[in-house]
């Protein structure tokens, strides 16, 4: 038996044993997801076990070096735990922005220091990280930032606003763009990382469609940031924030595949019924479902097939705008079958019946998918210029 075969059986051996039966069930929604965090409150034993057997081995960063809370596996290892977890229904342990944003920056650009004091807590799932990129007038062009920090010896006084900063008030700490210097515009960005409790930081939650506010403003006023505290150079933040998107940007076109975990195809037949050929009742919806089940799949191997290319360093940094936009329409097809499916319950805003409006909520969350992590016309941009070579883009 190969290595990697002998993997795979321990693997399995091990989640069959130390998964909790819950944590095998699909996601009911946003709320039913660990985020971790000073603050996080757990919605079930199991949750909490399986995030903390999970940590231990180091397989919530299941590639990230041992020393950093990691499980120091292979990528071929990785992926075998990958389909171990999808073939048992195991959810992923734990959501963040640390491991899929913060974590693989301190990788590639932080300091020994850095990283042994923040990779660990993130693998752990102890701190929760939110982004401070956006501000009022700067999105699309997020080199319009104005949020100055001011350099003193020691330490960095921080003072402007951000805008839709995901989860603020439920974040520990805050991975921030600023501006060190206002005579250069990309050249005179800095990339800090600070406590949201340090003082002079605060959060107003922004309300949305959904009824839910999973962003916030947030703002600085004279918060002092220690100088170790800045990754990479002074002015050196813009190849980090551009390297830091490329992740998102992958993490929001796989997100949707990730929380999903039970197929449309499955819902819709629990929801609708079968012919007594064992199809799915509704013909239109049937060939439409039928149709984004190929497509997913087919996603799932580019994916797949990109991460790979990556890996081994032969990636090209504009896919990431592909993948974002391609899983971003993906997810808002997904959403918009998933309510298709459930009929009139399915758009029940509150009640029983639909466990408080969990369908229609998140189909309207998925709105914001071509918005967040850079806009698809802007993603269209990116396509048309580095990788189909359009002029005029
Ligand atoms: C759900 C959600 C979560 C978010 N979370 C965070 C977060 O945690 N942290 C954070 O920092 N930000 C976050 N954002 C902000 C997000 O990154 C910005 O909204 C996004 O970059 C767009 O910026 P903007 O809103 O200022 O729109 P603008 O940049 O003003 O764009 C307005 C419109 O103009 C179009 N446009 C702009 N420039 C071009 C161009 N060159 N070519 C063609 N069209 C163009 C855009 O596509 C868009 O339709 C979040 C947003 C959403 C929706």
């Amino acid at each position: 038996m190969s290595d990697l075969e002998t993997f795979r059986k321990a693997t399995r051996a091990w989640l069959t044993d130390n998964c909790p039966p819950e944590m095998r069930e699909p996601v009911t929604g946003e709320d039913d997801i660990c985020w971790g965090g000073r603050r996080f409150q757990f919605q079930s034993e199991a949750q909490r076990l399986w995030l903390e057997r999970m940590a231990e081995r180091g397989w919530t960063v299941p590639t990230w070096p041992k020393a950093y809370g990691g499980g120091g596996l292979s990528k071929e290892e990785a992926a075998v735990l990958q389909q171990e977890m999808r073939a048992l229904g195991c959810r992923v342990p734990l959501f963040s922005f640390g491991i899929w944003m913060l974590g693989p920056v301190l990788l590639q650009y932080g300091t020994e220091e850095q990283r042994l004091e923040h990779l660990p807590r993130i693998a752990r799932g102890e701190i929760r990280w939110c982004q401070g990129y956006s501000e009022p007038n700067a999105g699309s062009d997020l080199a319009s930032l104005a949020t100055r920090a001011e350099v003193h010896e020691d330490h960095f006084l921080v003072n402007g606003q951000k805008i839709w900063t995901s989860y603020a008030d439920l974040s520990d700490w805050i991975f921030c763009l600023v501006r060190t210097d206002t005579t250069r515009k990309q050249g005179g960005i800095s990339f800090l990382l600070f406590d949201m409790e340090t003082p002079g930081v605060s959060t107003r939650p922004t309300r949305l469609i959904s009824g839910k506010s999973p962003f916030c403003e947030t703002f600085f006023e004279n918060v002092k940031v220690p100088r170790r505290n800045l990754v990479g150079e002074l002015q050196g933040g813009w190849p980090i924030a551009k390297y830091l998107l490329a992740h998102e940007r992958e993490m929001i076109g796989g997100f949707s595949s990730v929380v999903a975990a039970k197929s449309v195809g499955r819902t819709a037949a629990e929801a609708l019924g079968l012919d007594p050929q064992g199809r799915l009742l509704d013909l239109h919806l049937r060939s439409q479902i039928a149709r984004f089940e190929v497509d997913e799949a087919a996603f799932a191997a580019w994916m797949e097939m990109t991460t790979d290319r990556a890996r081994q360093g032969a990636g090209h940094p504009a896919v990431s705008s592909a993948l974002k936009f391609y899983g971003a329409e993906l997810n808002k097809r997904r959403w918009e079958l998933l309510v298709a499916s459930g009929g009139a319950d399915a758009l029940e805003w509150e009640g029983v019946r639909s466990g408080d409006g969990t369908v229609v909520r998140s189909w309207l969350r998925t709105k914001g998918n071509s918005i967040e992590g850079g806009t698809s016309e802007v993603q269209l941009n990116v396509v048309a210029k580095h990788l189909l070579g359009l002029p005029g883009a």
